[in-house]
């Protein structure tokens, strides 16, 4: 595997960053998780359109720009031969001393790794998951807004501790008025009556670049689409339930805190928005090999 540093290309064993870069001692960058199917870059610009965003809010200054980015992910897949595949990309403040102060790191580190994922075993996506509502709430966005998509990700990490422990791969966050927010790695989204409906992004979720390919897809099909605020009771009375990533796809949901949602089967308007997903990431995206 060769791994993308600030330019050079490195084998794995060889692929390392400072003990004091803020990346690694306070958790102070951002990163992407993107996609690769049949030799293209899925959603490459707006993944990278998202980068920058993150960068904006922590006041992370880029060292590349936009279009540099988007070279260097294809690069990085060319090098690693990836037809599908899954990319992370990073951007750290870089080294710097101890102490939280991020004008002492010089430059910003990219990173970039390109590899395989699986996320939830497979035949989860047949029969559908169950997941449950966890007790530690998504993070305030007055206090570290979900729309970052830092490398902090403790308060997320925290919630997948507390569904694994029951037993679960997988967990509603709510914010902190109670509404649902998201899950800690993926977008949630519920089908009743025909309307296709997600939390708005003010209840404190990440921009997901799945929910909103899914979402437009909802619309292009005919299908009416909102984002209210949703309860655990709006959840609970969906007839049809599924989650959002570029890492989990669209994942079908049958239960949720031990009520079964809808008749315990994915959905017919679920399974119709997997299949059309799966069409899309099968011939759109930026090409790896010319
Ligand atoms: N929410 C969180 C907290 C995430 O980390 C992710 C990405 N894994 C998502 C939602 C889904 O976003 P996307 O569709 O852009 O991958």
């Amino acid at each position: 595997m060769k791994i993308y540093i600030d330019g050079k290309y490195y084998d794995q064993k060889n692929a390392k960053i400072s003990v004091f870069d803020h990346g690694l001692l306070y958790g102070d960058g951002i990163f992407e998780g993107i996609r690769a199917y049949n030799g293209r870059v899925f959603k490459l610009k707006e993944h990278i359109d998202r980068l920058f965003c993150s960068a904006k809010a922590i006041l992370l200054r880029m060292p590349l720009s936009h279009g540099d980015v988007v070279r260097a992910v294809v690069e990085t897949c060319r090098r690693n031969k990836i037809r599908d595949g899954y990319v992370r990309l990073l951007v750290t403040r870089g080294a710097g001393t101890l102490g939280l102060n991020p004008n002492r790191c010089k430059n910003p580190a990219v990173i970039i790794i390109a590899d395989k994922i699986q996320l939830y075993p497979a035949e989860l996506y047949e029969r559908g998951m169950e997941i449950i509502t966890v007790p530690t709430i998504r993070n305030l966005h007055s206090a570290l807004n979900p729309a970052i998509k830092s490398l902090n990700y403790l308060n997320n990490i925290l919630a997948k501790i507390e569904a694994n422990n029951a037993g679960c791969e997988e967990a509603v966050m709510l914010n902190a008025e109670g509404f649902v927010s998201e899950c800690t790695g993926d977008n949630i989204v519920i089908v009743k009556a025909g309307q296709v409906l997600t939390p708005p992004l003010s209840a404190g979720a990440l921009y997901g670049i799945t929910r909103g390919v899914v979402l437009e897809l909802a619309r292009e099909g005919g299908l009416s689409v909102a984002e209210p605020n949703l309860t655990r009771y709006d959840l609970f009375n969906a007839d049809e339930c599924f989650l959002t990533g570029t890492g989990a796809e669209l994942i079908p949901i049958v239960k949720i805190d031990g009520r079964v949602i809808g008749t315990g089967k994915p959905g017919p308007i679920t399974r119709r928005l997997v299949d059309k997903y799966h069409a899309l990431t099968n011939v759109s995206g930026e090409p790896i090999y010319g």
